[in-house]
């Protein structure tokens, strides 16, 4: 016979005489054992409680003097004095990060001068294609755009077109309370983008500044 067979025939036989001993155990062996047994008292495993004077003692001043009750009450009157985990939003508000990508805006420089040069870098990077740009120059030579929007309901706040803006012009800024009841109101155009970096201009230049070292 093949080796391997051998050893399976070992290991069934092996298996079966297990089986046989265990039933020879539970049939045989544990019922006489258990009938020649005396038992006088059941035996507790679990820890008795009040089994001495002094828990017998702890038990009566906990019921004459409510503490547990007590004990409930200061810890609900400690929440009192500590920081709230809550925010009464929106009367209160969080930190936020200098880096938080929130609501778009175009923004200008101080002489009040749109800071955006039509390069479209942020329309070919837009991985959503959210931005359409058109561009015509100026009489005096400039390049500016003549349309900027974003399309608020594709952008996937990647923050990609605040990167590839070579003059800061486009940038998410800190506002993230523009939600709308229509999808009409969050198709952006240049007016809307240049107004929201007329509003915001203050916070998001102290948070380019505070993160300058990293860009
Ligand atoms: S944040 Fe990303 S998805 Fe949104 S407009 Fe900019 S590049 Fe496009």
């Amino acid at each position: 016979m093949h080796c391997s067979n051998m050893a399976t025939v070992k290991l069934y036989a092996v298996g079966r005489s297990a089986i046989a001993a265990r039933q020879l155990l539970d049939q045989i062996v544990r019922p006489a054992v258990c009938a020649t047994q005396k038992r006088t008292a059941y035996k507790v495993v679990t820890r008795r409680h009040f089994e001495t004077l002094k828990d017998q003692t702890t038990n009566v001043a906990r019921r004459l003097f409510f503490t547990e009750l007590m004990r409930g009450l200061l810890i609900g009157v400690s929440w009192i004095f500590r920081e709230p985990a809550t925010l009464n939003y929106p009367f209160e508000k969080g930190p936020l990060s200098p880096r938080f990508r929130g609501e778009h805006a175009l923004r200008r420089y101080p002489s009040g001068e749109e800071r955006c040069i039509a390069c479209k870098l942020c329309e070919a990077i837009c991985p959503a294609q959210a931005i359409t740009i058109e561009a015509e120059e100026r009489e005096d030579g400039s390049r500016r755009t003549t349309r900027y929007d974003i399309d608020m309901t594709k952008c996937i706040y990647c923050g990609f077109c605040q990167e590839a803006c070579p003059v800061d012009a486009i940038v998410e800024g800190p506002n993230f309370e523009y939600s709308t009841e229509t999808h009409e109101e969050l198709l952006y155009n240049k007016e809307k983008l240049l107004s929201n970096g007329d509003r915001w201009e203050a916070q998001i230049a102290a948070n380019l500044q505070s993160d300058h070292l990293y860009r």
